[in-house]
């Protein structure tokens, strides 16, 4: 059902084959910050596992991957010092406008944001 390619930008990012600004990064999670940020704070997280979206993720990623990619995700809370408070985005296929297709997580925040979505 989930069908990976390893010749997508993130993988290319794991391999090494392109830089990142790296923000952390453990066993199982590569914590970076986005090229194109939306807002003071805007971090990707994720796996090193070749995973295509978050419900793929969920569906198929080991428990030990699991907890590895959550602790990335609060080393980044810390590091970035979101205490205010942050919006996690998982976009995914085609209806959640998902450009690159290796799971990742936003980690938007260190400024007031608008509304998730418009009203109505
Ligand atoms: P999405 O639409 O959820 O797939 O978002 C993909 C995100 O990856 C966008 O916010 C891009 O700005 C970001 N992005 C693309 N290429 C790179 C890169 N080489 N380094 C960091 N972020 C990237």
């Amino acid at each position: 059902m989930f069908d990976y390619d390893d010749q997508n930008i993130f993988a290319k990012i794991l391999r090494g084959d392109i830089p990142n600004s790296t923000v952390f990064e453990n066993e199982f999670a590569l914590a970076f910050n986005d090229i194109q940020p939306q807002a003071a704070v805007h971090v990707l997280v994720i796996p090193k596992g070749p995973y295509v979206s978050l419900d793929h993720f969920a569906a198929a990623a080991s428990p030990e991957e699991q907890v590895g990619f959550f602790a990335a995700v609060s080393e980044v809370c810390t590091i970035t010092g979101v205490k205010a408070g942050f919006r996690a985005i998982a976009n995914t296929r085609g209806h959640g406008v998902q450009d690159v297709p290796h799971f990742h997580l936003h980690i938007i925040g260190g400024q007031q944001l608008g509304r998730m979505l418009p009203a109505g």
